[in-house]
């Protein structure tokens, strides 16, 4: 995959913006990624509903569900749906609200030093193949152009509060995938 960034921006994704970002904190290097599942209503996939989210434009009244997202201010940087499709809602130079109230090896607020990536689903089934083979050559890119030392689940940065990507996420796979002699070590959650 060709892979440019423009102002944070990846050549190869779609892009819709979002206006659910600010800055982050002076000199603030890149060093996390987080990843996320979502999926709107639950365990329904393919819908507008998760742009609408990030994008301030959910009809809240278009399913039960959506009642507890009214004011919802979030976003993320990068969402891959089932089919493989890749979309960016903020541009990796901003901070994105995705991860809320969270902590990675001492450090708080996540968002500050981090790059949220969502995957279209929920904790109870497994991602699409599809998903994966847009989420390598995303991470490979995203490496090559800030100094990530971790990839780890939104479940990492927030527990007991959030769950999320779940247990179908394949740790192992993207420790495979990432453990070649040629790459910076990378810090991962503790394996099953
Ligand atoms: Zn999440």
């Amino acid at each position: 995959m060709d892979v440019k960034f423009q102002e944070g921006w990846l050549s190869s994704a779609q892009r819709i913006a979002s206006p659910n970002f600010d800055a982050r904190p002076a000199g603030e290097a890149v060093s996390l990624i987080v990843l996320h599942s979502i999926s709107l209503p639950p365990e329904a996939f393919g819908g507008p509903y998760v742009a609408a989210l990030f994008t301030n434009t959910l009809d809240c009244s278009a399913h039960p569900y959506f009642a507890q997202l009214i004011d919802t201010r979030v976003s993320t940087h990068f969402f891959i749906r089932r089919d493989g499709g890749l979309i960016q809602f903020v541009s990796t130079a901003d901070r994105a609200w995705h991860a809320g109230k969270s902590r990675w090896q001492g450090r708080e607020n996540c968002n500050d030093f981090s790059i949220g990536i969502e995957l279209e689903g929920s904790e109870r089934q497994a991602f699409a193949a599809a998903q994966y083979a847009a989420l390598w050559p995303l991470l490979a890119a995203l490496r090559a152009h800030y100094p990530v030392r971790a990839i780890v689940g939104h479940e990492h940065v927030a527990p007991g509060r959030k769950t999320d990507p779940g247990p179908h996420f394949d740790w192992i796979a993207l420790a495979k995938r990432l453990s070649s002699p040629d790459k910076t070590p990378i810090t991962f959650p503790s394996l099953p």
